[in-house]
C-alpha cells in the first residue's frame, strides 16, 4: 500500500467460480490428465464453451481441448464433454452417434431443471420459462420437452403474454413456471408476481440458483458502499452482465471487465471507494489482477475484510 493511499478497494464476499463451474472444469482437467497418462494422441472435444469465459476457454485450447458447436464435429473424438449449461435430448442422441465416450459436465442444478420441465410436461402443464432466448441453458431446458415452451425474457414479455390469454385460459389452464439459473433474482421475482396475480393455476418451481443469488446479493451490498464497481467476467456470461446491471440499478457506475490486463480504467479521481467482484465463470486471478493494478497507482489500499 502506498503511504498516501486513501482510497479503498472492497471485494465482494461472494464472487467467482460457482460449484457448477468448478465441477465442469474439474471434469475437463480429469479427462486431460487421463489422456496424458495414457500417453497417446487423443482428440478431446467440448461441445460449446465449457463455461462462458474467454480466458478459461483459451487456456484449455492451449492444453489441446477442441471446442465445437455441433456434436457431429466430434467425429474421431476419444471423448466428448458437455458444457455446464446442459444440452437437449436431441443433442445427446446426436452426440452418442458420433462418440462412445461422453462426459456430462452439466451442472446438477441445471439437470434438476431439466427433470422439472419433463415432470411438468408429463403432468400436462403449459410450461413458462423465464430466461433469455438463445442462451444455451434455456435451449437445453426447452429442448427437454416435446411440447411448446413459452420463453419470457422480461416484465414486458410477461405482460404481453398475459394479455394474449383469454380469461378462461387464465382461470383454467395449468401452468408450470421455471427460470434460467442466472437471471436477475429481483427480475424473476417481479415476473413471477405478475404471473401469479393473473394465473389461477400456476405452479412455480425452482428459482435462480443459490450461487447466482449469493453473488447478486453481495454486489448489491457492495454497490451501497462504493462509488464504482468492477465486475470481472466475459461479455458472454449472463451472470456477470447481471452483476453490472444490479450495480447500475443501485445508481452506481459499473464496468464489466473481460480482460483485466488490458482494461482501461475510467477516471477514478472522484472515487473514494471502488468495489470488485466477479461472475460465476471468472477466475480469481482476474480479481487479483484488477486489485494489483489499482494498488500499483499508490492511491488505493485493499480493505482486509471482504463484504458479504
Ligand atoms: S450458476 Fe448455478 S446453475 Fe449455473 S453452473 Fe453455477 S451453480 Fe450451476
Amino acid at each position: 500500500m502506498g503511504k498516501t493511499a486513501k482510497k479503498k478497494i472492497i471485494l465482494a464476499g461472494k464472487r467467482g467460480f460457482c460449484s457448477g463451474v468448478k465441477n465442469a472444469l474439474f471434469l475437463v482437467e480429469k479427462v486431460l490428465a487421463e489422456a496424458a497418462e495414457e500417453d497417446t494422441e487423443k482428440r478431446i472435444c467440448v461441445l460449446h464453451e465449457i463455461v462462458h469465459n474467454d480466458a478459461i476457454v483459451n487456456s484449455l485450447r492451449k492444453k489441446g481441448i477442441i471446442f465445437i458447436d455441433e456434436p457431429e464435429e466430434a467425429v474421431n473424438a476419444s471423448t466428448l464433454i458437455f458444457s455446464a449449461h446442459g444440452v437437449s435430448p436431441d443433442v445427446e442422441k446426436r452426440s452418442e452417434k458420433v462418440c462412445k465416450n461422453i462426459v456430462d459436465a452439466t451442472c446438477p442444478i441445471v439437470k434438476k431443471l431439466h427433470k422439472t420441465a419433463e415432470d411438468f410436461e408429463k403432468r400436462n402443464l403449459s410450461i413458462l420459462l423465464l430466461g433469455k432466448r438463445g442462451h444455451r441453458e434455456t435451449e437445453g431446458i426447452a429442448g427437454r420437452v416435446e411440447g411448446k415452451v413459452t420463453i419470457l425474457q422480461d416484465e414486458n414479455e410477461v405482460k404481453s403474454f398475459l394479455a394474449s390469454l383469454s380469461s378462461e385460459e387464465k382461470k383454467k389452464t395449468p401452468f408450470g413456471c421455471l427460470s434460467q439459473t442466472t437471471m436477475s433474482a429481483g427480475l424473476v421475482k417481479k415476473m413471477k408476481e405478475l404471473l401469479a396475480e393473473k394465473l389461477a393455476n400456476l405452479e412455480i418451481a425452482a428459482d435462480v440458483c443459490y450461487a447466482t443469488k449469493e453473488r447478486q446479493d453481495a454486489v448489491k451490498f457492495l454497490a451501497q458502499k462504493c462509488d464504482m464497481v468492477f465486475v470481472a467476467g466475459s461479455e458472454k456470461s449472463s451472470n456477470s452482465r447481471r452483476l453490472v446491471e444490479i450495480v447500475k440499478d443501485c445508481g452506481k457506475m459499473s464496468f464489466l471487465v473481460p480482460d483485466p490486463e488490458k482494461f482501461v480504467f475510467p477516471d477514478l479521481s472522484k472515487c473514494e471507494t471502488v468495489g470488485i467482484t466477479s461472475g460465476a465463470s471468472a477466475p480469481e486471478y482476474h480479481v487479483e489482477t484488477l486489485v494489483k493494478r489499482l494498488l500499483d497507482t499508490d492511491e488505493f489500499y485493499l480493505m482486509e475484510n471482504t463484504e458479504e
